[in-house]
C-alpha cells in the first residue's frame, strides 16, 4: 500500500487509516505524528494483549502507562510483568498522587461517589499524561458496548486526538490473533471476567456487563 500523505485532518485519516490492517495503522500513526506527540496507555485488561502484542512490533521502545489506581487486581500486575518479559514492553506505572488516593481508600468514594473515585485515580493521572501529546492510542473495541459501536479510527476529544486501531477487530478476530500469536490472557478472563478494572468495581460476567454492576455507570470516564 502506498505511504499516506502527511495530514492531521480527522476526516482524511479516518478515510485513508480505514484501508489498513490495524498493525498497519499502528505504524503509519508515527508517520503522521511525532513519536514524542504519541501517548499509550494500557489497563492490561481482557483484549490489552492486542495492542501491546503490535507495539512492541511497531515501536518496542515507546513508552506504554499503566495507571495503577490502587485497586487494581493482583493478578493484572502479575500479567502485566509477565507481559513486560515476554514483549519486552517499555512500561511505566502511573497513579494519583498518595494522598488523593488515601482519600479515596478513607473514604470509600468507589462506592458512594464513584464518579470522583475514577477522577482521582485514573482520569487525573491520564490528564497529567496527556500533556504535550497530540494523540492518544487506545484499544477500544466496537464489540465491547454501546458507547464504543459508533467510534471511529480517529476521534477528537477536546484537546487531543484519540486513535483507535483495533476498534473495528470483531471478537472472533481478536480470539483468532491471540491464538495465532499464543499470547497469554489476563489470568481473570478465565475465572470468568469478561472486562477487567478495579478489585471494588469488577465482577464476573460476560463482556463487559460486570463493570459497576447494579449501576447505571458503563466507562471510568477515560474514554467518554
Ligand atoms: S473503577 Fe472503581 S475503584 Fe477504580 S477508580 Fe473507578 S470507582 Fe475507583
Amino acid at each position: 500500500m502506498d505511504s499516506i500523505k502527511i495530514t492531521t485532518n480527522l476526516e482524511t485519516l479516518n478515510q485513508e487509516f480505514d484501508g489498513y490492517y490495524p498493525q498497519e495503522r499502528l505504524d503509519k500513526v508515527f508517520e503522521v505524528f511525532d513519536s514524542e506527540r504519541v501517548l499509550m496507555t494500557s489497563s492490561f485488561g481482557s483484549t490489552s494483549v492486542i495492542l501491546l502484542h503490535m507495539i512492541s512490533k511497531v515501536r518496542p521502545d515507546h513508552p506504554i502507562y499503566f495507571i495503577d489506581t490502587g485497586y487494581v487486581f493482583p493478578e493484572t500486575k502479575r500479567y502485566r510483568d509477565q507481559l513486560i518479559d515476554r514483549l519486552n514492553l517499555n512500561v511505566v506505572d502511573v497513579g494519583a498522587k498518595p494522598n488523593h488516593h488515601r482519600f479515596t481508600a478513607e473514604n470509600l468514594t468507589w462506592k458512594y461517589t464513584s464518579d470522583l473515585c475514577c477522577f482521582i485515580n485514573k482520569v487525573g493521572p491520564t490528564d497529567k499524561l496527556k500533556e504535550g501529546k497530540e494523540v492518544w492510542i487506545s484499544g477500544l473495541l466496537r464489540y465491547q458496548n454501546a458507547n464504543r459501536e459508533k467510534l471511529n479510527i480517529f476521534e477528537q476529544r477536546s484537546d487531543i486526538i484519540k486513535f483507535h486501531p483495533i476498534i473495528d477487530m470483531t471478537e472472533e478476530e481478536v480470539q483468532t490473533y491471540c491464538l495465532i500469536y499464543e499470547l497469554p490472557l489476563n489470568p481473570l478472563v478465565y475465572q470468568g471476567y469478561g472486562s477487567i478494572g478495579c478489585t471494588h468495581c469488577t465482577a464476573k460476567g460476560e463482556g463487559r456487563e460486570g463493570r459497576w454492576l447494579n449501576s447505571s455507570k458503563t466507562e471510568c470516564g477515560l474514554h467518554t
